[in-house]
């Protein structure tokens, strides 16, 4: 995947902040724009629709992968004309954000600023000021090329949203005209920090939930399922440390799921709770465009082969002879 790197590279170096997308878009969109069987649309509010159409198959699910092209940082109060004016958008303390800045950390480019690290992609470690969550951009892309690649005949559906850091609002949005069909699922595609027992390089995190929500078990059971037939590490585990766009989009009715690579420096904050560059590593993101390529290319029904109703019911019917003998006894 040499192809990753590059794109890597070129998506983590725009810089970015909640309602200030354009740089990450517009990168994305170049590097969709000649994708075979790929379209691209935008909504009303600005997030990027993508969509994967080759032949007629489809998964089932349909998958709509998302990723939010925002990160926290600072942007200009609207109509601002002072050079020195910044709004910090997103959670992170303000003394912290207060201490970078007098450790000369924001660099402003045009009307926002972000904090000013440098790009570095190694075999085993990618950090960057924003991975959260321009490594989520950057699986769904590389996903979507590597099935025109591989010529994979199915339809999957890529959501890259704006303004999740100040409350899921792209996401949200997207949710309340939902362009997706019915029989979709939306998953949420982003980076966080590890907690209850998720460690970094172990491989993605499928998350049964967020701080707010449990999310679609049947969704998470095919995820699950799926890894387990590609030999991909995966973990599974209740993230309550934060919470994503699948609870935004779940609560307007969607079925949602969510993965998570583990990310370091979780908003720029190190151990010391001095500002630094977030960071993750790269075998979790391999195993993610893995388990996207396999989760898209297979045909899923329900979990596994059979649906919970269907198990219990055959167990209901091998085990009839035990149920009337032993409720015969009953008195
Ligand atoms: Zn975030």
């Amino acid at each position: 995947m040499s192809n990753l790197n590059n794109i890597l590279k070129r998506l983590l170096k725009q810089p970015t902040a909640p309602f200030h997308e354009y740089h990450v878009r517009a990168e994305i969109e170049a590097l969709l724009k000649k994708c075979p069987h790929v379209k691209l649309k935008r909504d009303r509010f600005g997030n990027l629709l993508a969509t994967y159409k080759n032949g007629k198959a489809k998964s089932k699910p349909t998958w709509v992968l998302a990723a939010h092209m925002d990160h926290p940082g600072f942007v200009k109060p609207a109509g601002s004309t002072k050079r020195d004016e910044w709004e910090f958008l997103g959670g992170v303390p303000q003394e912290c954000v207060e201490a970078g800045v007098k450790r000369g950390l924001r660099k402003a480019k045009g009307r926002i600023a972000t904090w000013d690290f440098p790009v570095k992609v190694t075999n085993s470690r990618i950090e960057a000021t924003a991975c959260d969550d321009l490594i989520g951009c950057a699986a769904i892309v590389m996903t979507f090329l590597e099935l025109a690649r591989l010529n994979i005949q199915t339809t999957v559906h890529a959501a890259f949203t704006r303004a999740e850091e100040v409350g899921w609002l792209g996401a949200w949005q997207l949710a309340q005209k939902w362009p997706f069909g019915k029989d979709s699922v939306f998953l949420s595609l982003e980076t966080s920090r590890p907690v209850n027992g998720a460690v970094m390089g172990g491989g993605p995190v499928i998350r049964v939930g967020d701080r707010v929500s449990i999310f679609d078990s049947e969704a998470v059971a095919v995820l699950m399922t799926t890894a387990k037939e590609q030999g991909i590490r995966v973990q599974r585990c209740l993230l309550d440390a934060g919470a994503c766009e699948a609870t935004a989009v779940q609560a307007a009715g969607i079925r949602s799921a969510g993965i998570s690579i583990s990310l370091g420096n979780y908003h720029n904050l190190n151990d010391a709770r001095q500002i630094a560059p977030e960071y993750v590593m790269m075998d979790d993101l391999k195993s993610l465009i893995a388990l996207m390529k396999a989760l898209v290319a297979t045909k899923h029904d329900g979990i596994g082969e059979r649906t919970i109703r269907e198990r219990v019911e055959m167990r209901m019917a091998e085990h009839e002879a035990h149920f009337k003998a032993g409720s015969k006894l009953f008195k």
